[in-house]
Parts: structure tokens; sequence; C-alpha cells
């Protein structure tokens, strides 16, 4: 029995039966997850993983989306109006992916908890630092590659090597750069200060370090394309553009040139870059003290989890938020055994 199945962005201007598309694969669908900076930077989001296609997507789907190419090897599309990564063409195999968030069964999403079965990390290479905590997913040991799923898999010295790298010789930075692939969004976060904790102390972790959170609600799932979005919350004040600036949040608009907008509802606007798709801002009117901001875009020097900046524990809240209504159950009970 092939999976019956559809494939929407956000906001539905991307929505398309995935039946022809996934020709005859069956749930779960077998995929890996992409460690790699091209993937973490232009979603938002730390990790990805696609579908593989049996063909391109119709041109009427594909009208829908912006095109980004983050190499020459492949474009990146994602929905022009919510930002949504939905398909990536790998032009030298001639291979079209699916973003592996936007896959939903066609009847009773909640009852197949297991879309996708992860079978491999790759491209470690870029950043370990996930990968050595989801090193078993669904009781399975998950093998991982320092870049394409290729040869031998890493042995597990070679992969703690890597996570440790350079841990201590980095220095304390003040500003974190959060940054999208192309660099049109290019913002700093500065480090939380002591007035702010007085303020906000649920948000951070000993007044040095925001706090992070896995999100697998279906507007978090759907507002980047993956299994998971990556949370790190920062009061606006400390949300800087590059030469230093504050970001002005208006009530409307910020004075940051390049992101496009999507109001998901009156009081909620999803900040995405307008030329390589990243889900940089999510922000509600009703939370006026701080910003979601997508751990994807953040640039430390430590790995995708930016551990130096961000706190990831299930302390006051759990580690994965909306658990139930995820629908990768194995990488989501993985992650939330961290917590
Ligand atoms: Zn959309
Ligand atoms: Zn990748
Ligand atoms: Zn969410
Ligand atoms: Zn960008």
């Amino acid at each position: 029995m092939s999976a019956t199945a559809h494939l929407t962005c956000l906001c539905g201007a991307v929505s398309t039966s995935a039946n022809t598309l996934l020709g005859s694969a069956t749930f779960p669908i077998s995929s890996e997850l992409c460690h790699c900076n091209s993937c973490r930077q232009s979603s938002g989001t730390v990790v990805c993983s696609f579908l593989e296609l049996a063909g391109p997507p119709d041109s009427e789907t594909l009208a829908k989306t912006k095109a980004y190419a983050s190499s020459d090897a492949m474009t990146r599309h994602f929905c022009a109006t919510c930002g949504t990564h939905c398909f990536v063409h790998v032009h030298a195999r001639r291979k079209w992916y699916a973003a592996s968030g936007t896959i939903e069964p066609a009847t009773q999403p909640e009852a197949v908890r297991d879309v996708v079965k992860i079978t491999a990390h790759k491209y470690v290479g870029d950043s370990a630092d996930l990968a050595v905590m989801l090193k078993r997913i669904g009781g399975r040991e998950v093998p991982c590659y320092l870049e394409t799923v290729d040869g031998e898999s890493m042995s597990e010295k070679e992969l703690s090597q890597l996570a440790s790298k350079d841990k201590n010789s980095v220095p304390q930075a003040q500003e974190l750069p959060a940054r999208c692939h192309c660099g049109t969004i290019d913002l700093k976060i500065a480090r939380p200060e002591l007035k702010d904790a007085e303020r906000y102390a649920w948000l951070f972790a000993n007044n040095t370090k925001y706090m992070g959170k896995f999100c697998v609600c279906r507007a978090c799932r759907l507002g980047c394309g993956f299994p998971m979005q990556s949370w790190t919350y920062v009061p606006p004040q400390r949300i800087l553009r590059s030469d230093g600036e504050a970001v002005d949040f208006g009530v409307r608009d910020t004075n940051v040139q390049g992101f496009s907008i999507y109001n998901s509802s009156e009081r909620v606007r999803w900040y995405f870059c307008g030329t390589c798709g990243a889900t940089v801002l999510y922000r509600r009117d009703d939370r006026p003290d701080f910003i979601n901001v997508g751990v994807g875009v953040l640039r430390a020097e430590t790995g995708a989890l930016a551990k130096e900046w961000v706190e990831w524990s299930g302390e006051l809240f759990p580690l994965v938020m909306n658990r139930g209504s995820g629908l990768d159950g194995e990488l989501i009970e993985a992650v939330a055994a961290h917590g």
C-alpha cells in the first residue's frame, strides 16, 4: 500500500496531493537527518530531512514557490508567501525531494506518528552536536557520516572528537551572529543582562544564556518545512542589526531590509528571508517581552545548538514542546529523552 498523503506549506498556497510525488513509498519513509550548514542556515531550524520524489512537482505548484540556489548543485524552493521550504532539486542527479515536514498523511494525521524513519546522520562534519545527542533513534543505532551517506560510517571516537572541537578555545563573544544562508538577514544577538534576568528570569539559564526548545506543533513544522523547529527566546532589545542598532520592532515592520513577513493570524508574525527562505524570527503581539529566534541561523563556533549561548533542558518547560502533535514520533522521543 502506498502512502496517501498531502503536501502543504503553512499558508496553504503550496498545496498538492503527494501520492504521485511519493510514488510507491509507504509510511514511514526512510530518510537521513542532514546537519549541513546550508540546510540549517536556509531553513532556520537545526536539522533537516528530505523525502525523495518519483518526479518533479507540477509547474502550478512550483509557481507558488521562490527558488534559491544554495549552491551550483541544488536549488531549494520555498513558499513565496509564508516561507515554508517545500522542495529541493539536485541538478546533477536530476532528482527532486520534498522537505519532510510538509508531508501530512491524508487521513488521521495524528494516527500516523512516524512519517519519516531516520536511518542516518549526514554532513555531521558541519555540526556534530545534535548527531551526538541522537545516536539512537527508535531504539536503533543511527550511523553518522562526515558528508554523504557513503563508505564507512564514523566511529564513536571520531564523532565525539568532532563534537568537542575547540570548545575551550572559543572566546566568550559578547555578540552572536544570526545570519541566514544568503546573508541578506544579518543580525546579532547580545548576551542577556542582569536587568533582563530580573524581569524575565524564567527565560534564562544562570542569567547568561538563553533557553532553547524544540517545537513540533503543526505551525512550527510547516513554518520551516521540517519535523522540528528549534527556537531560542530573546528579548527584542537584545536583537541587533549588524551595524549594532537595535532592531526596531514596529507594529508591522522592522528596520531590517530583506524580511518577508507572514501573518498566520492577526497577532502572529513569521519573519523569513525573502531570498533564501530562512525562518529567522517569530513574534506574537500577546508576548511582547520576547521573540523566538530560529536557532538554525545562529552562527556559533561550537555547533548547531550554539551551546555556549543556548541552554537546552527540560527545566520549567519541556525540551520538546507540543510533543503530542508531532509527526515524527521516533525522532521526537529521541530528542525528548535529553530533556
Ligand atoms: Zn505558504
Ligand atoms: Zn543539508
Ligand atoms: Zn510550535
Ligand atoms: Zn537569506
